[in-house]
């Protein structure tokens, strides 16, 4: 892969930024950034020094400032696949409508998918995500250019035949390989093994072995239904979470989507090998898998629970703050409970602990941490009156009222511009349009 500093939209060179008169926490705060991308100055008085300094300065005086929110499972170049089939049963859906479109799928159309999914990130204040699809050399190129971050693995299913693990072995390496040779800290490579259903656990075990050796994580689909549970028993003798753990896969740079159909004692066990879990809302009730990430269980027992929009197929938006809202009401329903999964948990879930499962140092703002940061409009009726940011943030605000988005110093969108939004949107509809030609469906 050829290597580019930045991309069409993306400044080449970071340039001291200052962030004037922001709303942060209920005080008035500037915030200085630097030239290495890094929270050099973080209070009232911040601007005042460094004005001089600043090559840009944002005239934040009617915007809050929060970290940028972290995505923790997407498979983001199936924004291709955005509202092409929706409303049917799964079987159907999947067997009729999606793969037969996926095995058409080229990198081309995968490097547009993927910068259409950046920019609908960018443009709701997403900085990180965590991404497992095909052609994932593709998706790196266009992480690359849209300058957010990324933890990216090509998603391994061996279906139990010998060949084709090893194919997927030597795919994973020469993926891996190739982003470590990108040399571009923002994105970093993972192990994919999609699922203890499409995963034999010789290929499981390949997968755990690999990561460890590599020192990088693990992603994977857990327990999402209760056929995978049972599938797993009748032919392991296990669940799907001990299953995983017999093959390696449960460490602390794992992180598990759905985990729906968990008991205590395997959040327990999760909690115990340090394994995040990422909660699917939206997925999770538009596939009608009929059980909810089981949040207070997961709380009790101490699981870093993150937050992820899961593809565009199943969802059809990657806005977290829908993510957010769908995450804090479906805990409630679900549970029976007013007071379960409160606005800043819902919050904490979609920052903090979504960087700590990705292990990447954003995710809070504080002197010193790497400016991902986002400004909300408080200008709109989501955020009017602001008796509490959170409240507002996860139950009325959508990724409409992000206003101005910076990751790793550097600006992706100001004032809602995002540079080049029009050519990606006319080419990646014109890659999806042609994907469904081509298909013949
Ligand atoms: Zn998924």
């Amino acid at each position: 892969m050829k290597k580019r500093a930045g991309g069409p939209g993306i400044p080449e060179k970071r340039a001291p930024i200052l962030i004037e008169g922001a709303r942060h926490r209920g005080r008035t705060v500037d915030a200085f950034i630097d030239a290495e991308g890094k929270i050099a100055a973080l209070g009232r008085d911040a601007g005042k020094k460094a004005r001089r300094d600043a090559e840009t300065r944002i005239d934040a005086r009617r915007l809050l400032l929060i970290p940028g929110l972290v995505n923790t499972h997407t498979h983001a170049a199936m924004t291709l696949l955005r509202g092409f089939a929706d409303d049917l049963p799964l079987r159907e859906w999947l067997e009729e409508k999606i793969w037969p479109l996926e095995a058409h799928l080229t990198g081309e159309d995968v490097y547009w998918g993927t910068r259409l999914a950046c920019l609908e990130m960018i443009r709701s204040g997403t900085v990180a995500f965590n991404d497992m699809y095909f052609f994932m050399e593709d998706a790196a190129r266009a992480v690359e250019e849209m300058g957010l971050r990324a933890t990216l693995s090509y998603g391994f299913i061996d279906l139990g035949d010998p060949d084709r693990r090893e194919r997927e072995i030597r795919a994973t390496e020469r993926f891996v390989s190739t982003v470590k040779g990108m040399g571009e800290p923002r994105i970093r490579p993972a192990v994919g093994p999609h699922a203890v259903y499409t995963v034999s656990p010789e290929g499981l075990s390949w997968c755990a072995g690999f990561a460890r050796e590599e020192g990088i994580g693990i992603h994977v689909h857990l327990s999402e239904t209760g056929q995978e549970v049972q599938d797993c028993i009748a032919a392991r003798g296990k669940s799907p979470p001990a299953h995983l753990d017999a093959c390696g896969c449960l460490t602390e740079r794992t992180v598990a989507a759905h985990c729906c159909w968990l008991d205590r004692e395997e959040c327990a066990l999760l909690a115990a090998r340090g394994t995040s879990v990422s909660h699917n809302p939206t997925s999770n009730m538009k596939l009608s898998v009929n059980r909810a990430m089981p949040y207070p269980w997961m709380r009790e027992a101490g699981v870093n629970v993150t937050l992820g929009t899961d593809g565009c197929a199943s969802n059809n938006s990657l806005d977290l703050f829908r993510a957010m809202r769908d995450a804090a009401l479906l805990q409630k329903f679900a549970w029976g409970s007013q007071t379960t999964l409160p606005a800043p948990e819902a919050l904490l879930m979609a920052t903090e602990a979504g960087a700590r499962a990705l292990g990447i140092p954003s995710g809070t703002i504080g002197k010193g941490a790497p400016a991902d940061l986002v400004l909300v409009d408080l200008d709109g009726p989501a955020m009017t009156p602001l008796h509490s940011e959170e409240s507002n943030l996860v139950y009325a605000a959508t990724g409409s009222s992000v206003d101005t988005v910076i990751c790793d110093g550097r600006i992706l969108m100001l004032h809602g511009e995002v540079p080049g939004e029009g050519e990606i949107l006319a080419r990646a509809a014109k890659a999806a349009a042609a994907l469904v030609r081509r298909t013949g469906r």
